[in-house]
């Protein structure tokens, strides 16, 4: 169904980034793998089959510099993001920023730049990764909570703007993924709480969710591609929430 379109999927080198170009090439898209890592975007390119880019997501400059508007993007996946943990009174200033800049303010500029082109074809599918964060706060998480509620307002605001251009904006919104972020979260928590690393799942990660194991990469990538795919002209605005049923409590 995305055969003769073209995806930009950020964060591509790793987790669920690598896990959506890999599904969208599997529905026929030509993919742009873009990451921070140089060897990581390249090294998943040749697995996806795509080409790779680099760049800072959260240099502004950076950004501009890839010459977006002139790539013909029709799907646009934000998804590159990082976390950091720490009391607000503690939590450096400029780790807030960071993650604002890379979370929140990149989504914005490389909107900005697709979304003309995608304007002058009549389509375009843009698909941002937020969170059960987006919905739900934890303490300790002030910069990536707020950047992922943002991200949310963000998400709609293109909705509206797009929606008569043939545009959706939408977000996928996992709770804890299997990817080497959270695994290695996991082996911080057994060593610091010197317990089993399967009874970190259950009673740190997942203890506020049903569904009692992690999210897989495939599984948010299957949605994000259902979401680029047919009979999705309607579905514009909205939140998907795919969390083992943490937030229906
Ligand atoms: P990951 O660490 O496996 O991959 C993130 C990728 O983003 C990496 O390849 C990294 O190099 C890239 N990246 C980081 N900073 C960048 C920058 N400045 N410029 C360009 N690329 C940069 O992470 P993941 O778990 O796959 O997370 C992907 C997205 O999904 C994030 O937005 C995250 O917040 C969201 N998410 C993850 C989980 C989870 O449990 N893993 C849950 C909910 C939401």
């Amino acid at each position: 169904p995305l055969a003769g379109r073209t995806a930009l999927v950020t964060g591509a080198a790793s987790g669920i980034g690598r896990a959506v170009a890999t599904r969208l090439a599997e529905q026929g898209a030509s993919l742009l793998l873009l990451d921070v890592n140089e060897a990581g975007a390249r090294e998943a390119a040749e697995q996806v089959g795509g080409e790779a880019l680099t760049a800072d997501l959260s240099d502004r400059t950076a950004i501009e510099a890839l010459g977006l508007g002139e790539r013909g993007i029709d799907v646009l996946v934000n998804n590159a993001g990082i976390q950091h943990v720490a009391p607000i009174e503690d939590f450096d200033p400029e780790r807030f920023e960071l993650i604002h800049r890379i979370m929140l303010q990149a989504p914005f500029h490389l909107t900005r730049a697709v979304l003309p082109g995608m304007y002058a074809a009549g389509w375009g599918r843009i698909v941002h990764l937020s969170s059960v964060h987006g919905h739900r706060a934890s303490a300790y998480k002030s910069a990536y909570v707020s950047a992922k509620h943002g991200l949310e307002g963000l998400s709609k605001v293109i909705a509206l703007e797009g929606a008569a251009k043939g545009v959706t904006s939408n977000t996928v919104c996992p709770g804890y993924v299997r990817t080497p972020l959270v695994e290695g979260q996991v082996a911080d928590q057994a060593r610091s709480h010197g317990i089993a690393e399967d009874e970190v799942l259950e009673q740190v990660l997942l203890a506020r969710t049903p569904v009692k194991r992690l999210v897989e990469p495939e599984e948010v990538a299957h949605l994000v591609g259902f979401l680029c795919g047919p009979g999705t002209d309607s579905i514009n605005g909205q939140s998907y929430l795919m969390d083992g049923g943490w937030t229906a409590q």
